[in-house]
C-alpha cells in the first residue's frame, strides 16, 4: 500500500483525565509540535491538527472534523490520540461520566465512549496518550465509581486500527514530551511507507523508550551501588528509602530529562512513583516510605556497598596526587635560575 501523504491527528482529551499530557507535549522540542505540522521533519506526510485546547474553532465548527470522521465521511486519513482514562458507562443507571461535545439533534451529551466506538476501528492509527488512557491511571484506583479504564481494556486485546496497528501506548503521568513526539512521529513516518511496523513490547508501548528502568539511567545509580542512602531530602545520595521505586520501573525520564535535557524525577530529588507503570497508583503506594521489596536488596548493597566506598576513598586518595617523582625535578627555570640571583 502507498505511504500516505496527508493525515490528520484527532485529540480527544474527554477522558478521565487533567490534560496534563497535551500540555506536556508542547514542551517537546526533540521534534516540536510545531515542527511536525509546518512539514520541517523529513519523511513525515502533511499533518493537521485536531484539538480541542489549540484550536482557533469552536463549538459545532471544531467538532465537524470530528463528526465527519466518525461517519466515515471522504476526507484524509486520521490518527486517534486519546487522553484520559475511559469510563464505564453501563455501571448506573442514570447519567454519565465523560462526554465530548452535544449531539445537534437531541441536545444532550455526546458520550466520549460513544465517540471512540465510532472513531477508533477508523482510524489509521489510535495512541493512548498518558498512563490514565494506557492503564487507567488514577482514575481507576481501587474503589473508583466509574470503573474506568485503559483503552486497550476497553477496545480489548484483539483490537486493531484501520491501518493494522494495535493500540499504541506512550504512559507517563504525564507523558514525556519528547518521547510521545518521537512516538508520533514514527507513527507518522510510518503512515507515510517510510518506517516498518512500530517496535512495541507487552504492554504496547514503543519497545525503544521502556527498556531501561529508571535506576540505569538515574544520576544516583553511583550512590545506590556504594550504599549510600540518604534518609533525607536535599542531598545527592540516592533517596530508594524515601520511597524511591526507580529499580523495577521502566522509564526514560532520568536519562532523558523532562524538557530540553532537564530534571527527570529522582535526579533532581524527586523518588520515582511508578507513573508509567499498568499498576500505578495502587501498587506504588504509600510514595513516601521505602518500597517493601527493597528493603532487601539494599540491606544487600549497603554491606557491600560500605566497603568497596571506603576502599575507593583509600584508592581515591592516592590517585588524587602527582606521582611521587613530580616535583622532585627542578623546572628548568629553576635549574637556569639558580646562581644568577634572580628569583
Ligand atoms: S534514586 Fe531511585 S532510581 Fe536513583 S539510584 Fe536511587 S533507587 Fe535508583
Ligand atoms: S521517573 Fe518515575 S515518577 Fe518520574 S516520570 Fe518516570 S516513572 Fe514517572
Amino acid at each position: 500500500m502507498p505511504g500516505l501523504e496527508r493525515i490528520d491527528v484527532l485529540w480527544i482529551t474527554a477522558g478521565l483525565g487533567c490534560d496534563g499530557d497535551s500540555i506536556a507535549m508542547t514542551g517537546a522540542t526533540s521534534p516540536s509540535i510545531e515542527d511536525v505540522l509546518d512539514g520541517v521533519v523529513p519523511g513525515l506526510p502533511a499533518v493537521a491538527l485536531y484539538h480541542p485546547t489549540f484550536a482557533s474553532e469552536t463549538g459545532d465548527d471544531f467538532l465537524a472534523r470530528f463528526h465527519a470522521a466518525a461517519n466515515g465521511q471522504e476526507g484524509p486519513p486520521f490518527l486517534l490520540v486519546m487522553e484520559g482514562s475511559i469510563p464505564d458507562e453501563r455501571n448506573k443507571s442514570e447519567g454519565y461520566w465523560a462526554g465530548f461535545g452535544t449531539d445537534r439533534s437531541t441536545g444532550q451529551p455526546i458520550l466520549t465512549c460513544d465517540w471512540i466506538d465510532r472513531l477508533a476501528p477508523r482510524a489509521w492509527a489510535v495512541v493512548a496518550a498518558g498512563t490514565c488512557a494506557a492503564y487507567g491511571g488514577i482514575h481507576a484506583m481501587e474503589g473508583n465509581p466509574t470503573g474506568c479504564m485503559g483503552l486497550a481494556d476497553y477496545l480489548g486485546d484483539g483490537f486493531r486500527s484501520a491501518g493494522g496497528l494495535p493500540i499504541v501506548n506512550m504512559p507517563g503521568c504525564p507523558i514525556h514530551p519528547d518521547s510521545f513526539m518521537e512516538t508520533l512521529s514514527y507513527l507518522l513516518r510510518q503512515a507515510a511507507g517510510n518506517a516498518p511496523m512500530i517496535p512495541l513490547d507487552d504492554k504496547l508501548r514503543p519497545r525503544w523508550l521502556f527498556a531501561q528502568t529508571v535506576h540505569e539511567g538515574c544520576d544516583r545509580g553511583g550512590y545506590y551501588e556504594q550504599g549510600d542512602f540518604s534518609a533525607e531530602h536535599g542531598t545527592p545520595s540516592c533517596i530508594v528509602k524515601l520511597g524511591c521505586w526507580g529499580p523495577v520501573v521502566v522509564c526514560n525520564v532520568p536519562k532523558r530529562g523532562w524538557i530540553g535535557g532537564l530534571g527527570g524525577c529522582p535526579n533532581v530529588g524527586g523518588v520515582c512513583i511508578g507513573c508509567t507503570m499498568p499498576g500505578f497508583p495502587d501498587k506504588f503506594m504509600s510514595f513516601a516510605e521505602e518500597p517493601p521489596g527493597a528493603k532487601m536488596s539494599t540491606a544487600a548493597v549497603a554491606t557491600y556497598g560500605t566497603m568497596v566506598r571506603s576502599l575507593r576513598r583509600f584508592t581515591r586518595g592516592s590517585m588524587d596526587h602527582e606521582p611521587e617523582w613530580r616535583g622532585k625535578q627542578p623546572t628548568a627555570g629553576a635549574a637556569e635560575d639558580e646562581g644568577d640571583g634572580i628569583h
